[in-house]
């Protein structure tokens, strides 16, 4: 059986400000779903949350993943599970290349599986990461370069999707971050996942663009609004969004607008 991510009843505050205010999230591994939502409205904060940032004070709620209390555990504990968060590394690591730090996470994730594991040789590692440059189209000069030091939007959410199909973990979530986001970076993002899509990857894309939803196709959609998720459906709510934005949600949920 797949692993779940099992978020319940979620209450997450940020200096004592409540932003999530109860949300309810399972994801499967095997499935796609889009977390969608007006700016403001508490997706990265979700992510952040799920990610265990010291910034983000869980007031309430369970997150289970693949049976294991999640909210016990640090960062990387969490990411060794088999649980990815693309933002994990957000800063430049002086000296260490892109392929050097999937190596290093590779062989994190197998050590922790199995203390015996000598790692994974070279000449493997080589090979993987080839394959999985040639999938999704990368060019093979980004493994040398070092990680996140003057990286574009485009060439940060390469990265983001490069760890992803390397690290193959069992479910990922990926943050669209609002700032600087083209349609290039969207795409990639977009494109990269539905290569990867598969039995084995359970995925939740944030996003606060409609357009991803288009290129993504996701089976799940959901809709977060002033903390909850006010709507989960499948692809036919994508296209309300499409159609209408997100006015006609607020007034439905009797949340205040903060966008058309
Ligand atoms: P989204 O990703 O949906 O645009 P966020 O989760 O980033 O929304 O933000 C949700 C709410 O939390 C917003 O009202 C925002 O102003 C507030 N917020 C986010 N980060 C902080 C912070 N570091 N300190 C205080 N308030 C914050
Ligand atoms: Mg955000």
């Amino acid at each position: 059986m797949g692993a779940t991510l099992e978020i319940r009843n979620l209450h997450v505050s940020i200096n004592d400000t409540p932003i999530l205010k109860g949300v309810n999230l399972t994801i499967n591994q095997g499935e796609t779903h889009a977390l969608m939502g007006p700016n403001g409205s508490g997706k990265s904060t979700l992510a952040y949350a799920l990610m265990g940032h010291p910034a983000y004070t869980v007031d309430s709620g369970e997150v289970i993943f693949d049976g294991v209390d999640m909210l016990e555990l640090e960062a990387d504990e969490r990411s060794r599970l088999g649980l990815f968060l693309a933002f994990q590394y957000p800063v430049a690591v002086p000296g260490v290349t892109v392929a050097n730090f999937l190596r290093s996470a590779i062989n994190a994730r197998r050590k922790s599986e199995n203390p015996e594991d000598p790692g994974i040789t070279i000449p493997d590692f080589r090979r993987l990461l080839k394959n999985k440059m040639d999938l999704l189209g990368i060019d093979h000069k980004f493994a040398g370069r070092y990680l996140n030091e003057g990286f574009s939007g485009g060439e940060k959410k390469r990265n983001e999707v490069l760890q992803l199909a390397t690290l193959e973990p069992k479910i990922g979530i990926l943050d669209e971050t609002d700032s600087g986001l083209d349609i290039d970076a969207l795409r990639i993002v977009a494109d990269g996942v539905n290569k990867l899509k598969g039995p084995q990857l359970g995925i939740l894309v944030i996003t606060h663009y409609k357009r991803m939803l288009e290129y993504l196709q996701p089976s799940f959609v959901h809709m977060i609004m002033d903390g909850q998720i006010v709507e989960s459906g499948g692809p036919e709510l994508a296209d309300e969004i499409e159609e209408y934005g997100y006015k006609p949600f607020f007034a439905k949920h009797g949340v205040e607008a903060t966008e058309d």
